[in-house]
């Protein structure tokens, strides 16, 4: 429910943007749907998609879902029963944004510039940590180690979700509300205002030497990062997203400089020993 959610706190898109979700989608199987003009795509395909209709193909190349979510949200549920070999395969558009598919005779190339948001439980069972959980750490492994650390690797935020709070299921009169997604959306458009004021793209896409320039970090601060890098074994690719995202944070604060908090709360969503 939570990443069926995002689209609404994403910024508009622009009308390249939008012109190129728009293109994709005229030439799948489905076609274009004129109501969805302009606004960012949600696609959540089966862990039974094969690999054709997950990263595209077919005799005339068509796109798969990682280019109908282009410019919008991925959404891969219960990941580790996906086919490992797709879940490679995403490790190319994640990086660059975009597919290669090649067939003997033709070769095709789509965006796939996508917000990956993928889920799964801590265990087969999903009740890790609860007396009614029977599983051996043995299938909790290999469980988990369906998830290949590669993949792992791009991915920028890791985090556990608890049980709902009874108390979201039935607020009481006198409790704070939760903050609508406009709300929330407005601090997004902001924060993206400013990634576009300072280097005329996202965070997201920042080049190694811009983030020489834009993420630059106090000595303390650069020390915090090397004790995590050397604690968790975190690839140099590692370093760079939780600059990234410790930019972001940092713009969703306010702030112009990349403060401990900011680089801490990036790091944190790195820590994978969350969950026993
Ligand atoms: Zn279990």
């Amino acid at each position: 429910m939570l990443a069926s959610r995002l689209p609404g706190i994403l910024p508009p898109m622009t009308e390249q943007e939008a012109i190129e979700t728009a293109t994709i989608h005229s030439i799948s199987s489905a076609g274009f749907q004129v109501e969805n003009w302009m606004q960012r795509p949600f696609r959540a395909p089966h862990h039974t998609a094969s690999a054709v209709a997950l990263v595209g193909g077919g005799s005339q190349p068509k796109p798969g879902e990682i280019s109908l979510a282009h410019q919008g949200v991925l959404f891969l549920d219960e990941l580790p029963e996906f086919d490992r070999k797709v879940l490679e395969v995403l490790r190319e558009p994640i990086e660059s944004g975009k597919i290669t598919i090649s067939r003997a005779a033709n070769q095709a190339e789509f965006p796939s510039r996508f917000q990956l948001v993928a889920a799964m439980n801590p265990c087969p069972c999903g009740y890790l940590g609860q007396a009614r959980c029977y599983c051996t750490e043995e299938q909790v492994r290999r469980y988990r180690g369906k998830i290949s650390g590669p993949l792992l690797d791009r991915i920028d935020m890791l985090m556990e979700v608890p049980a709902v709070d009874k108390k979201l299921l039935r607020p009481k009169p006198d409790d704070v509300p939760p903050e609508s997604s406009e709300v929330v959306r407005q601090r997004v458009i902001q924060a993206r205002q400013i990634q576009l004021e300072r280097a005329s793209k996202a965070n997201a896409s920042l080049q190694h030497k811009e983030l020489e320039v834009f993420c630059t970090l106090s000595d303390q601060d650069f020390q915090l990062v090397e004790n995590a890098i050397s604690r968790f074994g975190l690839s140099a690719r590692a370093y760079h997203r939780i600059l990234k995202v410790a930019r972001t944070i940092a713009d969703l604060a306010g702030s112009s400089t990349i403060q401990t908090v900011h680089l801490t709360e990036a790091i944190g969503y790195r820590r994978l020993d969350t969950a026993n």
